[in-house]
């Protein structure tokens, strides 16, 4: 049923949407000097990596075309149209969403490209045009693609297509050829901040999520929901402690790591990975680090842990996370393994 809520949560369009989009001020005075001149064209490609923002653009571009009253282009967050998407009642916004069926990958299926062609031979019933989304347009199979084509070689003038994609290059290239390209790049990370703070994150932790986000908002919040930052903590205290590792706390450090859930630890392995390698950026003179907030901590280390050290626990760090992943061997055997390979 979360999936049913997720298409809920994406069909909602509140008033001020465009507001809720951060970064890409280029491409949104674009957008907006398109829709000033009723000049959108009939079917755009919205590209680029996941979490930047993409759908929400998509979605307040779909609220500013079909506003019954739009003021300087915009959705006025008043009229039928308008409260209609924020109730997620339109019906002249189609959405097309992978669906999911047994085992197989999510994808979007020919039956949802048909019945989106079905919807589109009928004339809007609030607004003067149709909008259809299609999001993750790449998990299209061929038949949809292909029934897809059909329908944007053959406008209707009262309909746009907005596809959403974050693998412009899985998608045919006559689709690509049809669409008006919208390329998103990565978000910047005091755009990311902003995101957090707009979503109730804590000041303190903003700038290191922006810092192991990616240039992704949604990645920065999804870091804080799975409350990211103390496994990270976690991870550069245990390097910290690492030149003077004793016997005793092998094994302990062993049973409480061993006692995290198999993701958490990988999780684990990931973030102290990250912090080796700015570690060994520390060693080759860089000071651009992913973990930042962590400079001074870092650089203290870089004093007491040699470059050849960092390097074996970096590989045996690896080594022991694929053997998480892929043998049964226990979790708190493999850490234990893992501490006694990179103790001195
Ligand atoms: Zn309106």
């Amino acid at each position: 049923m979360a999936e049913e809520k997720a298409t809920d949560a994406l069909l909602l369009v509140p008033p001020g949407a465009w507001d809720a989009v951060f970064g890409h001020e280029r491409t949104r005075e674009r957008l907006a000097r398109l829709l000033r001149e009723k000049r959108v064209p009939h079917a755009l490609l919205f590209s680029g990596p996941r979490g930047v923002g993409k759908k929400k653009t998509a979605l307040a571009l779909a609220a500013a075309l079909l506003c019954l009253a739009p003021e300087d282009g915009l959705a006025c967050g008043a009229c039928k149209s308008c409260k209609a998407l924020a109730a997620g009642t339109h019906p002249d916004l189609f959405a097309v969403l992978p669906e999911s069926s047994g085992k197989a990958a999510r994808s979007i299926k020919i039956e949802q490209v048909r019945a989106m062609r079905g919807a589109v031979s009928r004339a809007p019933l609030i607004s003067e045009r149709r909008v259809v989304l299609i999001d993750d347009a790449e998990t299209m199979n061929d038949a949809g693609s292909n029934a897809l084509l059909k329908t944007l070689e053959e406008p209707s003038g009262d309909t746009t297509f907005l596809l959403i994609t974050g693998a412009r290059q899985a998608l045919l290239p006559t689709i690509v050829s049809r669409c008006t390209g919208v390329i998103f790049g990565p978000l910047d990370a005091e755009t990311i901040a902003r995101v957090l703070e707009a979503h109730g994150v804590p000041e303190e932790t903003r700038g290191p999520l922006a810092a192991l986000s990616d240039g992704s908002a949604g990645h920065a919040l999804r870091l804080f929901s799975e409350d990211a930052l103390p496994l990270r903590d976690d991870a550069m205290g245990t390097l910290e402690a690492l030149p003077g590792l004793s016997a005793e706390t092998v094994f302990s450090l062993g049973a409480r790591l061993g006692a995290l859930e198999r993701e958490r630890l990988l999780e684990w392995f990931r973030y102290l990975r990250l912090l080796l390698r700015d570690l060994l950026a520390i060693y080759g003179g860089s000071s651009a680090l992913l973990n930042a907030d962590f400079e001074t901590r870092l650089f203290a280390l870089s004093g007491k842990l040699s470059e050849a050290r960092a390097f074996l626990i970096e590989g045996e760090a690896t080594e022991a996370a694929r053997r998480i992943q892929t043998s049964n061997v226990t979790p708190r055997l493999a850490v234990e393994a893992f501490l006694l390979k990179i103790k001195q």
